[in-house]
């Protein structure tokens, strides 16, 4: 036979899909794939149904390949109210099956096999997938632990005239950084000077803690232009199996988005657009109790690992928390495996999120979206020598 792919030989089945597959062989508590156990509010599920059974015509047909137009513009709406961006629903919003298909279309739509790509590390594992799918080299900007931030000479370095994307994940996963705004403008200048599209992936804008801001890079002046912002429903309302995920973007980079979306997967299921659409509405009334629920599980989890002897970093956004590896002599992988045979809880090892730092061997990521009953198991197996 002849052969595939030749990019398929550097991929592995996905860090997420391997620990959840040992978590339930060793029958351990799973704080590692980024999922809630638990639904999200019931009233939506309610309106999904409901739309499922509806008399919309054709609801149970394709949906529009951009998207149901009433979503598209509490999308649209969002973005005004929320950051002050203006985009027009019809020729600048698109919906896809999850973020990860936006992500995917964002890197066909603007790289060539000649591009290269910045991309912070660790880095969320598409990125780099898709990259080398489309032959474009990647460039590494690490954060560096522990305060998972990048030197602004370094980053300056990795620009050239060859640059044509970069990655931007804000609030950031797995480390639970916010780039503040002071960053946010050093990464901007450096994208306008040497003229680079950025894909800013912020699925989890309303998930941050405290006094701390999610800014999207497309409101700093003359980045509205260059920047394909992406987030998604999966996380803001805990139904990460929906796959709703949508880009922003202007007329042009829109349109090159859907020439690949259309033979991707062209559309995305049509009656939970239509719930999403009313979900989205009524975003302002629901984000404060969704807040409240994670910041608690955040303070749960950080406060039973001080006292199962961890030291973790208090994330400043996302549902992870990245803690340092005791000093045992293991690596995150041994660790990990170590803590599902032993301790029956499972856990992320980042080293799969980076290329070039050994700073990854250094962590496990803990997931705090799940039930507190779930966390405080994993806290008492921790506990137990
Ligand atoms: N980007 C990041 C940083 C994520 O953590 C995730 C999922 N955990 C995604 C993208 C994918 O989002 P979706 O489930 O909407 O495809
Ligand atoms: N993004 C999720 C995480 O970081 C996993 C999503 C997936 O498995 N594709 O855990």
């Amino acid at each position: 036979m002849k052969s595939l792919n030749n990019e398929l030989k550097t991929f592995k089945e996905s860090i997420f899909a391997t620990i959840s597959h040992k978590a339930v062989e060793a029958n351990a508590v799973n704080l590692g794939q980024g999922f809630p156990n638990f639904d999200g509010p019931n009233w939506l599920k309610d309106l999904c149904a409901k739309a499922f059974d509806s008399d919309i015509p054709n609801i149970n047909q394709y949906a529009p390949s951009p998207g149901r137009i009433e979503l598209r513009e509490v999308i649209a709406s969002n973005a005004r109210d929320f950051y002050g961006l203006s985009y027009d629903a019809n020729s600048e919003v698109t919906v896809f099956n999850g973020a990860t298909e936006a992500l995917f279309c964002a890197a066909f739509a603007l790289l060539n096999p000649e591009d290269e790509v910045i991309v912070f590390e660790p880095f969320y594992d598409s990125y780099l997938a898709n990259i080398k799918l489309t032959k474009a080299t990647t460039k590494v900007v690490t954060l560096h632990a522990p305060s998972f931030r990048f030197k602004l000479e370094e980053l300056e370095r990795a620009f050239s005239k060859n640059t044509k994307m970069m990655y931007l994940n804000s609030p950031h996963n797995p480390s639970g950084t916010v780039f503040n705004r002071e960053e946010l403008e050093q990464i901007a200048a450096l994208c306008k000077k040497w003229d680079v599209y950025v894909v800013s992936d912020e699925v989890y804008e309303h998930l941050t803690f405290g006094e701390i801001e999610h800014i999207p890079i497309a409101s700093l002046e003359g980045m509205r232009e260059r920047t394909i912002t992406i987030s998604s429903a999966g996380k803001t309302f805990g139904y990460t199996g929906w796959k709703i995920g949508w880009a922003i973007a202007p007329k042009e980079l829109t349109h090159a988005l859907r020439m690949i979306h259309q033979f991707n997967t062209f559309s995305v299921c049509h009656p939970i657009q239509i719930a999403m659409a009313e979900g989205l509405n009524r975003l302002s009334e629901y984000l404060p109790e969704f807040k409240e629920l994670y910041s608690k599980k955040k303070d749960l989890l950080i406060k039973g690992l001080k006292d199962a002897g961890f030291d973790p970093i208090s994330p400043e956004g996302t549902y992870f928390v990245l803690c340092p590896i005791p000093d045992n002599g293991m690596n995150d992988i041994a660790y990990c495996l170590h803590l599902i045979e032993k301790h029956k809880v499972a856990t992320i090892p980042p080293s799969s999120f980076y290329l070039n730092s050994d700073d990854g061997k250094k962590y496990i990521r803990f997931c705090f979206a799940k039930t507190d009953e779930v966390l405080n198991e994993a806290i008492s197996n921790l506990k137990k020598k």
